[in-house]
């Protein structure tokens, strides 16, 4: 282990020695992305660091989490979806299952939200049904670290009807869709381990279905922003665009950056506006 660290430290350096800096007036080329999951940045600097325990970066095959050890769950967990990762399969029951790609001590298990005393339900940030491709995808999305604790009604009624609303986008309107997802403030611990966030964010970037998605994101992009409040008295029958906002807003609460691989001079604008389009 402490040879491969050396050898690794070793190839960094000679990486940098062979490799310097080159200064151009060429336009900044934003940092490859790591995954199509996260084209459009990394909101907190995430990395895959186990000393970055609370900014934990997992890049998963079906979507990419920050993962937080001390919250027990996503910081944020952001996602791609175009038609082929979408299918006719139904929900696979529950097959929550803890994250063995964590350390033992970080894993929440299935049974950590304690429904039947906090009324949380496990909300998924990635929803099975965004991964209906195959059976196995929609599993994969029931491990704990794409969870947040959620109030049923929040859950089930007006988060679940953005969630549908986004894939109608991708099924009903040629669209394909990046959202990123996380929770913001504490309603406490269940257990000492998992936060409540007192709200869930998410973040819809809607375009056309086609190639070089960034370049074609422009001051003119759809883009869906929502903070919804986890209370357990939620109205189940809440339109979900009622709770509209800004990225900007989310930003500003979260201390996050979100689209950060778009040119700012985009962010500024598409970051600023409240979608107007609304459930259509
Ligand atoms: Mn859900
Ligand atoms: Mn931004």
């Amino acid at each position: 282990m402490k040879h491969l660290r050396f050898l690794t430290i070793f190839l960094f350096a000679l990486s940098v020695s062979v490799f310097p800096s080159i200064s151009t007036s060429a336009p900044v080329t934003p940092a490859p992305a790591v995954s199509v999951h996260m084209a459009l940045g990394n909101p907190s600097n995430a990395t895959p660091s186990l000393a970055n325990e609370d900014n934990f970066l997992m890049v998963k095959p079906l979507f990419v989490i920050s993962y937080n050890k001390s919250k027990g769950g996503p910081n944020w967990v952001s996602w791609h979806i175009d038609s082929s990762e979408l299918g006719t399969f139904a929900r696979p029951g529950s097959p929550f299952f803890s994250d063995t790609a964590l350390p033992a001590a970080w894993r929440i298990t299935k049974n950590d939200y304690h429904f039947a005393e906090t009324g949380m339900d496990r909300g998924h940030m990635c929803p099975s049904a965004d991964r209906s491709h195959s059976v196995a995808n929609m599993k994969a999305t029931f491990v704990m670290s794409n969870m947040l604790p959620q109030s049923a009604n929040l859950n089930r009624h007006v988060w679940a009807s953005l969630e549908d609303y986004g894939r109608r986008l991708v099924n009903d309107q040629g669209k394909e869709v990046y959202i990123i997802a996380g929770g913001v403030g504490s309603k406490g611990m269940i257990k000492g381990k998992v936060n409540i966030p007192t709200a869930t964010w998410k973040i819809i970037v809607v375009i056309d279905a086609g190639e070089n998605d960034l370049s074609r994101i422009n001051k003119n992009t759809r883009v869906i922003a929502v903070k919804m409040p986890n209370n357990l008295d939620l109205e189940s029958s809440t339109p979900w665009p009622t709770f509209m906002t800004t990225v900007d807003k989310i930003e500003e609460e979260t201390g996050y950056d979100f689209l950060s691989n778009l040119p700012t001079s985009i962010q500024k604008v598409i970051e600023a506006k409240e979608d107007t389009i609304g459930d259509q």
